[in-house]
């Protein structure tokens, strides 16, 4: 069958799958190192999902008020419910300056304080004096389109490097050389219709998330982790898929995001009474806890008839009582958002909103300098030769059970950067790579091709709508075991549907009824191990939040859930370890408590 396509060969030092923040950083870092590299991208760089981020990014300045990167180290610890490792978290908080300070020299356009350094805003669970203090000042903004801003930069400083890109290419799959090591990636240009086989001494993953697997989500339609599921299809596992986060303020109806920010600058939420409910839930940080806490608290509200509208179904967000200059200069993108979206006119009507799929928590799992691992026998940390993998569609694990907001901005440029730097050790520009087999990515293109002329009976839309449905109403914010079992056997079924998908279109050229059928499968693939991860843990951690578990339980469940995907559509699981330690000896890991607010 795969004699059929026509196959181009390249040969890199290393290969970049995605180009958002992650991936440029990545790229641009080893094109400095004088790697030879090449980014390989299904979107138009500019066009990835961190063009989106509106909040910002966070980093211990100091510029409107005392802070210290051990501060926001600690806070990270307590945010991602003790499932972070602490050497990975001390890494990127300390690094937060120096990165953040680089991207301002490269060019990022950040908004100033009077006395023009960068403006910072308060962001949900960052505190100063380790929880003890006032909310931190620490989150870095281009008024609120700072994913916008970096994105645009990292592009300009891949282009003024010389990084090789490859646009509108989709990555399919890993391939192996003879030796069985990872080796490079099969690739489809979806504007000339020819397969690329791309050969590397090192695959760098940065596909970014899977928030498609559900119904609702503030990320972009192409955010379906392709990338996590060319893994598993190389018989590698997955981290931590079970920790979804669902942000608190997605526009009802469309998903579209309003920032955090928002309620950084003084916004709130209310219930149908009118009340300021957030205080009942968290005394101390109220309306800014951390993302899990105010969904939870949210969806409580709803579930006991005090949601508002006539279906009791959404809260109130207000910004009405902030000053128009405050909006017009820090928040001009979603007073926009709001009105397109919701109708609304922020500055006299509050925004109805529901919390919406938004980050995942799990992915491959790395090492700080972003080498992937996995546990083999007795050793939990085993890297695994040729691939790497940075930003939301790896699990370093930084954010653990919850991710803070302005932390992943932060993960993707302080682990892109490590990524090239670790790459530049042990990656030797020009070296001679060890020959593919010859039948190298024929299944590849076996799977292609089935798909492509795949004649059942349902559309790919109508599949996709299924899963997401499904994802949404058996894993969301508040799960139990019936609901979960019950959402597995559904999905079971849904899954074994994809042999009787109908795709219409059988062009190589631009044939979005092809992709879209190929990004199912990688969604499938990765919504399995999810609720399969969330029944396995019997406990409440985080974003994972079971009703028939109520409590953090750390003595059984402190550590990191591994999946393997097994061909039936079944899952097979082991644990790592969760890292208890820190890198060196200026901050000290912050031992397990209670996480209040
Ligand atoms: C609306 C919104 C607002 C946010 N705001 C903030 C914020 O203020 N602060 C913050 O810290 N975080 C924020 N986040 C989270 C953060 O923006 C994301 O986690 C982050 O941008 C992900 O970056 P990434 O580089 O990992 O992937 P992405 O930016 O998602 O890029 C993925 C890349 O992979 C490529 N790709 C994927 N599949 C393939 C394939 N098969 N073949 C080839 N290429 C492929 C795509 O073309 C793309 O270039 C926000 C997220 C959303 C959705």
């Amino acid at each position: 069958m795969s004699k059929a396509y026509e196959i181009v060969d390249h040969e890199y030092d290393v290969i970049v799958v995605g180009a958002g923040g992650a991936g440029l950083r990545a790229t641009f870092g080893l094109s400095i190192k004088g790697l030879k590299t090449a980014c390989i991208t299904k979107v138009f760089p500019t066009r990835s999902h961190t063009v989106a981020a509106q909040g910002g990014i966070s980093a211990a300045l100091g510029n409107m008020g005392k802070d210290d990167w051990r501060w926001h180290f600690y806070d990270t610890v307590k945010g991602a419910d003790w499932l972070g490792d602490q050497d990975a978290i001390e890494y990127m908080c300390r690094e937060a300056m120096p990165s953040v300070i680089e991207l301002e020299h490269y060019g990022v356009p950040f908004s100033r304080t009077e006395t023009g350094h960068i403006y910072q805003r308060p962001f949900g669970g960052m505190t100063t004096e380790y929880g003890e203090g006032p909310p931190a000042h620490r989150t870095c903004a281009a008024a609120d389109r700072t994913g916008h801003a970096i994105l645009h930069t990292l592009y300009q400083q891949s282009l003024k490097n010389q990084a090789e890109f490859f646009v509108e290419y989709f990555a399919l799959d890993l391939i192996r050389d003879l030796d069985g090591k990872i080796s490079g990636v099969m690739a489809w240009n979806l504007d000339d219709g020819k397969i690329h086989r791309f050969k590397a001494q090192m695959v760098i993953i940065a596909t970014g998330g899977y928030g498609r697997c559900y119904f609702s989500c503030t990320g972009a339609h192409t955010q379906t982790g392709d990338g996590n599921a060319m893994v598993l299809r190389a018989g590698l596992p997955l981290q931590d898929m079970e920790f979804i986060q669902f942000h608190p303020t997605g526009i009802y109806g469309a998903g579209a995001l309003i920032t955090e920010g928002v309620r950084g600058e003084g916004g709130y939420l209310t219930n149908s009474e009118g009340e300021r409910f957030m205080e009942r839930y968290a005394p101390h940080a109220k309306d800014l806890a951390s993302r899990d806490v105010v969904s939870r608290s949210m969806t409580i509200e709803m579930n006991e008839g005090r949601g508002c509208g006539e279906s009791k179904d959404f809260i109130h967000l207000h910004i009405e009582h902030l000053e128009p200059e405050v909006i017009a200069k820090r928040l001009p993108g979603i007073s926009e958002t709001a009105k397109i979206f919701a109708g609304v006119d922020v500055s006299r009507e509050p925004i109805p909103v529901l919390p919406t799929v938004h980050y995942n928590m799990g992915g491959i799992p790395t090492n700080y300098m972003g080498e992937a691992v996995q546990p083999i026998k007795d050793n939990p940390d085993v890297v695994i030769p040729g691939l790497m993998a940075v930003g939301e569609a790896a699990c370093v694990s930084v954010h653990g059970a919850n991710r803070l907001g302005s932390n992943s901005l932060l993960d993707l440029v302080v682990f892109g950067r490590s990524a090239a730097d670790r790459c530049a050790k042990v990656v030797t520009a020009g070296a001679k790579q060890q020959s593919l087999p010859k039948d190298s990515g024929d299944s590849v293109l076996d799977w292609l091709d089935a798909r492509r002329h795949s004649k059942g009976t349902t559309s790919t839309a109508e599949l996709r709508g299924e899963m997401q449905r499904t994802m949404q109403a058996h894993c969301a914010v508040f799960r139990t075991e019936q609901l979960m079992a019950e959402g597995v056997a559904k999905m079971a079924s849904i899954w074994s549907r994809m042999n009787d998908i109908k795709v219409s279109d059988s062009g190589m050229i631009w044939n979005s009824d092809l992709v879209e059928t190929l990004e199912l499968d990688n969604l499938m693939a990765q919504a399995l191990v999810s609720i399969h991860g969330a029944l396995e843990r019997k406990e409440s951690r985080g974003g994972h939040a079971r009703e028939d578990y109520p409590d953090r339980d750390d003595e059984n469940w402190m550590k990191h859930s591994v999946a393997w995907l097994n061909d039936d559509g079944t899952s097979r699981f082991e644990f790592r370890p969760v890292h208890n330690y820190t890198l060196s000896d200026d901050v000290e890991a912050v031992p397990p408590k209670a996480r209040v607010y």
